[in-house]
């Protein structure tokens, strides 16, 4: 045991099942192993205030029973850099069943890798039990760890996490932050790095490259060179990654509040190349830089003013261009505009499928989004009945944003909005202004023959879901976005029928 874990410290000459050499802790291993460098919480700026209650109460409720207990990951990060936190997690050496019994309302999920809610009010504290990362983990043939699940000390603990900057420890009983690797002057030089060696790092776990571009991204931090050089080479590595998780990675970073920032920096890094087809769409597409720039600039603003998104609205946009270049070529090939798009839209969510598993509630909201555009073009007599449909809003924020993107004329979205705010009046008016077959004008790009074309593309009659482009389902889910791939919330999901043509909408 101490043979193993000195070797994971110093390289020790062993290789991992991939030939790689071992995560060390660098460079404080160099230096002898990692140091424990203690500092007071309020020197640094860290006041228990910008600690949620709820993770405070843990960590004293678990001290006070004779355990370790810190608030660790982004939370402390975050309070270091005067910003405000997502969620706050605490790490502890009580195990699970320990944590458990300690609190009134906790329960342990996960199987292998089991990890605690604690739950105070509407907040829910993960807490996780100081876990070592092994060297003679199981591995596949690249390197990436399948099981990660044996309890170690506090040391290792940190030793496993993934930039320096989020393995401090901070104690709000002792007003103490704790700090293994750096990660204090790392913070204040305003530099990512990975601890131990950075390539075997993201061959254990692929989805720490979409991290570095995230946390770059977000934080507005310099990459250390040393952390940043294996990502060209290694991007392709995230084919391995199980899609459900690969999914959860990707909205984290569309979620972030700097999503455009993250994509110009994921372009940079290379990190698009054939590795998700999404990401290709979202760098590449010759057409749609535009609206993609448009429809991220907006979602960040509407992060950071605390507003939620809806991923089906996100993902929507972000596919938008592919599904309208089939559905335009399609209709040059001579096809209807209506069984036009549902094809289109079909391919494009069949191409997804395999690689980045959407959730089935966000696939139909995205249908729901692609399918009311033709009426919403039309605008007119057919608005009323449009409106009714249950991801109306959803539709209408998603023209704006086509407006915007100077994909459809102005005097459209303005017809729409009046529409929209106006009263019954105000709406006979605007009807009068734009009778019901009227096209708008600009939009030739969409020209096709109506003769005979089914209607109502996008009818109600799917999932329910979030209302509108404005709001998220509730679906945040604070134990998501964790890394063990052995944990039952990665397990690999299968390719989602969203594309298939059974699922699509009737006719109506
Ligand atoms: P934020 O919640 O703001 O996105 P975070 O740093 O809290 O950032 P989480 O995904 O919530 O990120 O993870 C919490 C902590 O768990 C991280 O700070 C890090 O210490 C550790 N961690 C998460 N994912 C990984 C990973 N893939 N590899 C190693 N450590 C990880
Ligand atoms: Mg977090």
């Amino acid at each position: 045991m101490v043979i193993a874990f000195l070797k994971r410290l110093f390289g020790g000459g062993a290789t991992d099942a991939a030939g790689a050499p071992p995560a060390a802790a660098a460079p404080a291993a160099a230096a002898g192993g990692p140091k424990l460098r203690t500092y007071k919480g309020t020197e640094l700026g860290i006041h228990r205030e910008q600690i949620s209650q709820a993770a405070i109460r843990t960590c004293e409720i678990l001290q006070r029973a004779g355990y370790k207990a810190y608030v660790v990951g982004g939370g402390v990060r975050d309070s270091l850099l005067g910003l405000t936190p997502k969620d706050f997690d605490v790490a502890t050496d009580a195990t699970p069943e320990q944590v458990q019994a300690s609190f009134r309302r906790a329960r342990i999920i996960g199987r292998r890798f089991k990890i605690v809610h604690v739950m105070f009010g509407r907040e829910t504290i993960e807490t996780s039990t100081f876990r070592a990362l092994q060297n003679d983990a199981e591995t596949d043939e690249h390197g990436r760890v399948l099981r990660d699940n044996v309890f170690g000390t506090q040391q290792e603990d940190a030793l496993r996490r993934d930039f320096t900057v989020n393995a401090l420890y901070y104690d709000p009983i002792a007003d103490q932050v704790q700090d293994w690797l750096g990660g204090v002057a790392d913070l204040k030089a305003r530099t990512l790095r990975m601890i131990g060696d950075p390539a075997t790092r993201y061959r254990e776990d692929p989805v720490r490259m979409l991290r570095t571009v995230r946390f770059a991204a977000k934080l507005d931090f310099h990459v250390d060179p040393a952390t940043l050089a294996p990502i060209a080479e290694l991007a392709e590595l995230l084919e391995n990654v199980p899609s459900a998780r690969l999914f959860d990675e990707m909205l984290k970073l569309l979620e972030s509040g700097h999503a455009l920032a993250c994509v110009r920096r994921l372009r940079a890094e290379g990190l698009h190349h054939g590795v998700l087809p999404l990401l290709d769409v979202i760098v590449e597409q010759p057409h749609g830089e535009r609206f993609i720039e448009v429809a991220l600039a907006n979602t960040d603003a509407r992060v950071r003013a605390g507003k939620s998104v809806s991923p089906g609205f996100l993902f929507a946009t972000l596919l938008w261009q592919r599904v309208a270049d089939r559905w335009q070529a399609r209709q040059a090939a001579g096809e209807h505009s209506i069984p036009a798009l549902m094809e289109a839209m079909d391919s494009v969510l069949d191409e997804q499928a395999s690689k980045l598993a959407i959730q089935r509630r966000y696939i139909a909201d995205m249908r729901d989004i692609w399918g009311l555009q033709p009426r919403l073009e039309k605008g007119g007599r057919g608005a009323a009945r449009a409106m009714e449909h249950l991801r109306f809003r959803a539709g209408y924020d998603f023209l704006l944003l086509r407006v915007e993107a100077g994909e459809l004329p102005a005097e459209l979205g303005d017809w729409w909005t009046g529409y929209v705010e106006g009263d019954a009046g105000t709406r006979e008016q605007l009807l009068d202004a734009r009778p019901g077959d009227a096209r708008p004008p600009g939009t030739k790009r969409r020209r096709r023959r109506r003769s005979g074309a089914r209607k109502g593309a996008g009818e109600p009659g799917s999932e329910a879901g979030s209302e509108g482009g404005a709001e998220r389902d509730g679906s945040d889910d604070p134990a998501l976005g964790r890394e063990p791939d052995d944990d039952p919330r990665w397990r690999e999901v299968p390719a989602q029928g969203g594309g298939s043509p059974r699922d699509r909408d009737p006719p109506a």
